[in-house]
């Protein structure tokens, strides 16, 4: 037997509970792991609360990470014990996922976890913390480098931004982090922020074409605030858009990109291929400061999920939340 975070189809919609399940229910797959650890991440609320279909199919266990160390495998390329994590491909969607003592999973989806990182850490970093280094890794790929001018982080103070402003300030750039909550200026500032912008800045409708102040972004908020950033990103720089926590509509005009040649890319995480994978992995090893990553991070038990995603979707959850699988 193992506890997870179960969701079930009800007349009312989708209802998650902290549940007891049999290993003999788990779901197919050549690699069982004995997660240690999983993590909150805003898709996470989403589920559990029932804010949006993220459970695909029923009963679900939520959670779309984890990390622990393999229990058995048919898979040449894993062998019992090894430390390993996992992230995305629909796990905790249409696979049974993370929040759980116990996960059965295909081979393609496994990574291992890379050094210096332990399986707390690897979950610490989470899809939030892998998501953050694919955006700028998609910087990179238009070539975006330290001193080229501002790089601007919108949702600063959430998963994707904190690490999107530590790992930015590792590399040498200088990041612009905007936040709804100027108390976290310190905090931000701590990570390798050198500017705060408030974000009221980006919310509300704006010029077509604004003053350019940033050579390139990461944009975790969407909605007005995408358009925005858009229109105040400099001649031919570059913005990857990852998130939507404040909306899904995109209400811009083509003026940054006909008239400054400014790129958006989108960034996903849940089907990125694994060469991909492997690479941002690889690299949030080296640029990803253990102790910074401490700084952002806090720790829940399993069964303070269904409380504490609420908290998440309302903004007042700082950086990273790791979920300690066995309490
Ligand atoms: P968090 O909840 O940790 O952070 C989101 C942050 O966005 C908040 O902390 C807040 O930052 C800001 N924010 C929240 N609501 C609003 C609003 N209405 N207007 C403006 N800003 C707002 O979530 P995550 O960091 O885990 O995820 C961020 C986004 O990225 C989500 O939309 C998520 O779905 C998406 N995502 C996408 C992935 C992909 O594969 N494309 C993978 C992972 C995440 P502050 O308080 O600093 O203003």
């Amino acid at each position: 037997m193992f506890k997870a975070v179960l969701i079930e189809e009800t007349d009312e919609g989708p209802r998650a509970r902290l549940a007891e399940l049999d290993d003999a229910d788990l779901p197919g797959g050549a690699v069982s792991v004995d997660v240690a650890y999983s993590s909150l991440n805003y898709k996470d609320a989403l589920g559990i609360t029932g804010s949006a279909p993220i459970a695909r199919s029923f009963p679900m266990v939520a959670g779309i990470d984890l990390a622990g160390t393999v229990g058995a495998s048919d898979d040449a390329a894993f062998a019992t014990g090894d430390a390993v994590l996992a992230t995305g491909f629909g796990i905790g969607e249409r696979h049974w996922g993370g929040l759980a003592q116990r996960a059965r999973l295909e081979p393609g989806w496994v990574v291992p976890v890379p050094a210096p990182f332990d399986v707390r850490q690897a979950m610490a970093i989470g899809t939030a913390g892998f998501t953050a280094m694919l955006c700028v890794l998609a910087l990179e790929d238009r070539g975006v480098v330290p001193g080229d001018g501002p790089v601007l982080v919108t949702g600063a103070a959430g998963g994707v931004g904190s690490v999107a402003v530590a790992l930015l300030g590792a590399i040498g750039h200088e990041v612009i982090a905007s936040t709804g909550r100027p108390e976290e200026a310190d905090y931000l500032r701590g990570l390798g922020a050198a500017d705060i912008l408030d974000r009221t800045e980006l919310s509300e409708p704006g010029k077509a074409l604004a003053k350019q102040r940033w050579t390139a972004a990461i944009d975790t908020v969407g909605g007005q605030t995408l358009a925005n950033v858009c229109a105040g990103t400099r001649y031919g720089g570059t913005v990857a858009a990852c998130g939507n926590a404040g909306g899904m509509k995109l209400p811009a005009t083509v003026a940054p990109f006909i008239l400054r040649a400014v790129a958006l890319i989108g960034v996903d995480s849940v089907q990125c291929p694994m060469p991909r994978r492997l690479e941002a992995w690889r690299r949030l090893g080296e640029q990803l400061d253990p102790a910074r990553l401490g700084e952002m991070t806090a720790e829940i038990g399993l069964s303070e999920v269904l409380e504490t995603a609420p908290r998440l979707l309302a903004g007042a959850v700082r950086g990273r939340l790791v979920v300690d699988v066995s309490r």
